[in-house]
């Protein structure tokens, strides 16, 4: 991240967090963007800085966002965002713009070894979609479906 993400945004404790949302940049396939673009995309529409707290690039590489304990901006459910963990993974659309599950397989194993270390450190219970709490194809895949269990068999 930039030196100049260092906005004062509200803060929470561990045990307030029970909860991933899963979220895609909604980016076309192939193009590699990073928490960097995303924190510059946030900024300009008025966000303090990045609204996720992870973004897991094409490479697999994990980009950390606002940090955990600082309330995250990306779903607006009521009392969501106090409660959860934002991901986002770079991609989303297809080469027409269409909503495609695009994550490649570093993607997909970057964002299950992430989620494992989560369920690990913070009392989550659930794993979800964005879509599950907003009329959007994000992430364009079955979040909870996929990961659900691995904070279910954690322990
Ligand atoms: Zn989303």
């Amino acid at each position: 991240m930039k030196s100049s993400s260092t906005g004062k945004v509200a803060t929470r404790k561990a045990s307030d967090i029970d909860e991933i949302i899963i979220h895609c940049s909604a980016t076309h396939a192939g193009l590699n963007y990073t928490a960097d673009d995303i924190d510059y995309w946030h900024r300009s529409r008025g966000f303090t800085k990045i609204g996720y707290h992870y973004v897991v690039c094409l490479t697999g590489t994990i980009d950390p966002g606002r940090p955990v304990l600082e309330i995250g901006a990306h779903c607006l459910k009521m009392g969501k965002n106090r409660t959860s963990i934002g991901i986002c993974y770079v991609g989303g659309l297809d080469d027409l713009g269409k909503p495609m599950d695009t994550r490649t397989p570093q993607q997909k194993e970057s964002l299950e070894m992430l989620i494992k270390k989560l369920c690990a450190k913070y009392p989550i219970k659930r794993i979800s979609g964005h879509r599950d709490y907003a009329n959007k194809a994000c992430p364009c895949f079955d979040a909870h479906k996929e990961y659900q269990h691995l904070c279910d068999k954690r322990g």
